[in-house]
């Protein structure tokens, strides 16, 4: 051939090649098509093109004169000082000329591959990335012992230009799409895929697949106290183990603190139950981040894709709405969607507007329920309870529209209010005459996070002349859980430090009470009345009751068991050391001029029977 025809038909190639590349083909289609070019330019050689993967073993791109067979064999062996004439290219960055691969020690081993297809030179050349990585090698077999020509020569030069060209551009659109759809902080794939895989798990015929929706516990908390490192460090744990249940493919990032998992197809109710069970216990085990132990907790709703008949928004905004039931009610737990929820979800929402609205009208009041000896019955304080006034006139409990405190806001006000109501009785009795030691007022999470907790109390105190003494906070574990806790221990004990006491309420319900007792000291423990209820059936409960006891005694607390209601119950308590209480057996809830009365006729005399009390009370009920 002619060197001028030669070059001609060389430009021809390197255009078709480079706007090939331009309208965004395959890199192997892009590679198929130079060999046949190139093969084309030059006859009787046979062309072909291997790349590498990030271990730097080989992958046949193209080779479209030789079997699949070729390609198959040769793709994932590592590249290698005697790989062949283009593993061992690659491994030197620099051209392998064999000129006879029967004999040659670089094909030992890999002869079987090339000599019955009746090639029998190779010379390969490495393809060098601008950056000067090897990202590949181009070939011409020859079918007779030989080396390269001129025109062979400037062949392969254009050709490994533009092979770099091709490799580099997939190289950047992989890059791209990797930005665009996986998530850079855990390696999953982002909402972005998310959508479209669901989009193609839909578009199947059957659509038996579960949709889960897994949300990170407290991030908020650890960004805010330990920072955003401490954030990253959380979030990536958890991905890995959601990662480590469920498989690559089907876990997902698709916000700051959420994952998405799909369940494949043929999945039922029980299966996503298990797989929702596995990641939970995935989870409780620590992360060390910076010395610091980190226990990673995520809550999980889901929601099954046939019961939405193939509606993929529905199927989202159902396991959105059981994951934000689980958040509400059930947090580290798992919930599935049904369609009962929805009207449970209504109802809570009606409840907060009930109460958010009674709070505004003044319709929100407080009851009293007497804390007593034990064995003298004698009343030692009073717990005051929140209750509403229906527009019927009927009153409703705290029990009935305790979903509506899940709201801060609300929860907020009702402290408020609640804490006037409280402070302005306590006035009234002393002004009365009564000797009134303890009230307690029942505070949320919500109260411990604007951080203003402290001043409230001692401005409502003030303004109606009571000492700080007379009130008792009670506060539950979920206060623990929602907030800082270093927060929350300097709130305690800056209430503690201005005379005001401390209660532990609902003690032995919440998670790791014992741990809370060592970081928080309290003034009072609050027994929960599920352990008075099941004390005399349960062995178990009876011991933890006892224990509790011992271990108040033991750390200079008092111990009040609620929930009271028989007198053998009662007895049992006293036999068990509990020396305070209250329940139904003493006295319900009452209004403020009730329990004056009570207060007046019966209030701190040891000696009156305890059975004089309870009929007083049986007639306020
Ligand atoms: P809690 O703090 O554990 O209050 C004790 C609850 O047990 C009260 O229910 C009380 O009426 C009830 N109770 C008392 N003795 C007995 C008994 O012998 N047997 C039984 N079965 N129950 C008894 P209530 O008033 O419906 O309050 C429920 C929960 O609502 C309270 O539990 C408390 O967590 C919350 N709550 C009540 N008032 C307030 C408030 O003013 N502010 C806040 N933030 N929460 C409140
Ligand atoms: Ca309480
Ligand atoms: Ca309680």
């Amino acid at each position: 051939m002619c060197e001028n025809c030669s070059s001609e038909r060389l430009q021809a190639l390197q255009n078709e090649i480079l706007e090939a590349i331009a309208r965004g083909e395959a890199l192997r289609a892009i590679m198929q098509r130079l060999c046949l070019r190139a093969e084309a330019i030059a006859p009787g050689v046979i062309c072909s093109v291997v790349t590498v993967d990030s271990d730097n073993r080989l992958i046949a791109l193209a080779a479209p004169s030789l079997p699949d067979a070729y390609a198959a064999a040769v793709t994932g062996v590592p590249a290698g000082p005697r790989v062949g004439s283009c593993g061992t290219a690659i491994f030197r960055g620099e051209p392998v000329c064999v000129t006879d691969i029967a004999t040659d020690p670089l094909w030992q081993g890999f002869t079987h591959l090339v000599l019955p297809l009746g090639l029998r030179a190779c010379w390969s050349s490495p393809i060098n990335a601008r950056d000067g990585r090897v990202v590949g090698s181009f070939a011409f077999y020859y079918d007779h012992p030989r080396g390269p020509d001129a025109i062979e020569r400037q062949i392969v030069a254009t050709c490994l230009h533009l092979c770099a060209i091709a490799i580099e551009h997939e190289e950047v659109r992989a890059r791209n799409h990797r930005l665009a759809y996986f998530d850079t902080l855990t390696g999953l794939p982002n909402r972005a895929s998310f959508n479209e895989s669901i989009t193609q798990m839909n578009a199947g015929v059957t659509t038996d697949f579960g949709l889960m929706l897994i949300d990170i516990d407290h991030l908020k908390v650890i960004n805010d106290t330990m920072g955003h490192a401490a954030g990253d460090a959380l979030i990536a744990t958890v991905a890995a183990r959601i990662q480590a249940v469920v498989g690559q493919a089907t876990a997902f990032r698709i916000g700051g603190d959420e994952f998405a998992v799909l369940l494949p197809k043929g999945s039922r109710a029980a299966d996503m139950r298990l797989v929702a069970s596995a990641i939970i216990a995935g989870m409780a085990r620590p992360l060390d981040h910076d010395g610091n132990g980190i226990m990673p907790s995520v809550t999980i709703g889901a929601a099954l894709a046939d019961e939405q008949r193939g509606d993929t928004v529905k199927l989202r905004q159902d396991a959105d709405f059981a994951l934000y039931h689980a958040k509400e009610t059930r947090r580290g737990g798992y919930v599935r969607f049904r369609e009962g929820l929805r009207s449970s979800m209504i109802r809570r929402l009606q409840t907060k507007r009930d109460v958010a609205e009674a709070l505004t009208e003044g319709r929100v009041i407080a009851h009293y329920q007497p804390v007593v000896r034990i064995d003298t019955g004698e009343i030692v304080g009073l717990e005051a309870l929140a209750r509403m006034r229906m527009p019927d006139g009927r009153i409703a409990s705290a029990g009935e529209f305790q979903e509506a405190l899940g709201d801060p806001k609300v929860a907020y006000r009702l402290t408020g209010q609640m804490l006037g109501a409280v402070a302005g009785d306590i006035a009234a009795w002393k002004r009365a005459g009564l000797d009134i030691q303890h009230v307690g007022l029942n505070v949320t999470a919500a109260d411990f996070e604007k951080g203003d907790l402290v001043q409230r109390i001692v401005k409502a105190l003030e303004r109606v002349g009571v000492p700080p003494r007379n009130l008792v906070i009670e506060i539950t574990e979920q206060v623990f859980m929602g907030g800082r806790k270093d927060g929350v221990a300097r709130t305690i004990a800056a209430l503690r430090e201005h005379g005001i006491c401390v209660a532990l309420d609902d003690f032995g319900t919440g998670f790791a009470s014992l741990t809370h007792l060592l970081d928080f000291p309290v003034d009072i423990i609050k027994i929960d009345r599920s352990f008075i209820a099941a004390a005399q059936s349960s062995a178990k409960s009876s011991v933890i009751v006892e224990a509790m006891v011992r271990i108040a005694n033991r750390l200079d607390m008092k111990i009040i068991a609620e929930g009271i209601e028989t007198q053998a119950q009662a007895d049992w308590l006293r036999a068990k050391g509990g020396r305070l209480g209250q329940g139904f057996l003493y006295a319900p809830a009452m209004p403020a001029g009730l329990v004056g009365e009570l207060l007046q006729r019966l209030g701190r005399k040891p000696d009156r029977p305890l059975a004089a009390l309870q009929g007083v009370t049986a007639s306020a009920a």
